[in-house]
């Protein structure tokens, strides 16, 4: 998952350490004064006897000089490294707002700190890396967390555009919900499109996942809201409401949507599509909050997905969490969006 942005970061922390240390091995930074030896006073003229306590040992003096050095970054230092990393994240797809913010946030994190000199170059760097990372990825959503807390049924209504995976997202995450000990139900709300509730109705039996189901044609609205009643007189936790593939730019159905939304009163639109679209999953999803709204994205693909552009930009970007990535075709291949745990993979082998 995302191996050529992490790839790409490697290189970028390299360079931008390498940067750094360049700057520290520069004659000015070596001459750069020490701050005043234990048992000197502040001010005082240097050799001046110090009152207390007793004068410093030539062990106390050496320390102080290699300890007390230090560096100050400057813009100068990192700017062609932050160039090459604002490039190395727009070729990852990386969406422009989100770069902006993370070489924003890597420049604050590094121009005008003061390093120790001995202090390890690469663990700021990283640490750099790593809070910028962090502020674009957002919080995540635990849905479990969410479902806990919630009045039952938890509605939650699958939208998105056909092809990226969201049958198969919303059988993975009934799968998830029932290994987590909640009781689920299935609405076949794609009644469009020719074998649609055959594969959902395959995955549901598979799973032993309750289903309901309507004629293929038939209206989705009424499909969910019967889905909404059963959950509600059989006492299940929630309701995983799949919806037919809709493209943001067609209104009808569009409209049809929001006529979803009436009747069935989801407690969460989720957003499903892939990862591998990169900058395209983002702008969809951006005008698809716009239109339908949007409360939690899944990415799904991010096991076929290189550069990882989509993942990074994509809460920053529409302001909502990214709850799941799909990461292969079996139906435990999902996995809870956990910000630290895809830094930690992206900054592999981070100080
Ligand atoms: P829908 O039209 O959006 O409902 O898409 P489907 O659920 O039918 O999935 C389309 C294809 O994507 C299927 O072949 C799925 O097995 C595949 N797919 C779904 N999620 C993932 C994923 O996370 N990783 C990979 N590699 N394939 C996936």
């Amino acid at each position: 998952m995302f191996g050529g942005l992490r790839e790409k970061l490697r290189a970028a922390r390299d360079r931008l350490g390498s940067s750094i240390q360049a700057a520290g091995d520069t004659p000015q930074a070596a001459e750069k004064a020490p701050a005043e030896l234990p048992g000197q006073q502040a001010g005082a003229p240097a050799g001046a006897a110090a009152s207390v306590p007793a004068s410093p040992t030539f062990a106390d003096k050496v320390r102080v000089l290699i300890t007390e050095r230090e560096l100050i970054v400057s813009e100068k230092d990192v700017n062609d490294a932050l160039s090459e990393l604002e490039m190395t994240l727009l070729e990852s797809d990386v969406a422009l707002p989100a770069t902006d913010a993370i070489i924003d946030s890597v420049e604050k994190n590094l121009v005008g700190k003061h390093r120790k000199i001995g202090e390890s170059v690469d663990a700021l760097v990283v640490y750099a890396l790593r809070s910028a990372l962090l502020g674009v990825l957002g919080t995540g959503f635990d849905l479990r967390d969410y479902i806990s807390k919630h009045e039952r049924p938890v509605k939650i209504l699958f939208t998105g555009v056909n092809g990226t995976g969201k049958t198969t997202t919303v059988a993975k995450i009934g799968a998830y919900l029932k290994k987590e000990g909640f009781t689920v139900v299935i609405g076949a709300g794609d009644t469009y499109r020719a074998g649609a509730n055959e594969q959902i109705s395959v995955h549901a039996e598979r799973l032993g996942i309750r289903i309901i189901l309507h004629k293929e044609g038939a209206d989705p609205s009424a499909v969910l809201f019967d889905t909404v009643q059963y959950a509600q007189s059989h006492k299940i936790d929630v309701v995983l409401a799949d919806t037919a593939g809709r493209f943001h730019n067609k209104a009808n159905l569009m409209s049809q949507l929001e006529k979803i939304k009436r009747v069935m009163k989801p407690d969460l639109v989720v957003y499903v599509d892939e990862a591998v679209a990169g900058n395209d999953a983002v702008t969809r999803a951006f005008e698809f909050d716009k239109i339908v709204g949007a409360d939690a994205v899944v990415l799904t693909k991010a096991d076929m997905d290189s550069r990882g552009g989509a993942a990074i930009s994509i809460a920053h970007t529409i302001g909502k969490p990214l709850m799941f990535l799909g990461i292969g075709q079996a139906y435990d291949d999902i996995m809870p969006f956990e910000p630290e745990k895809v830094v930690d993979e992206l900054l592999e082998g981070g100080a």
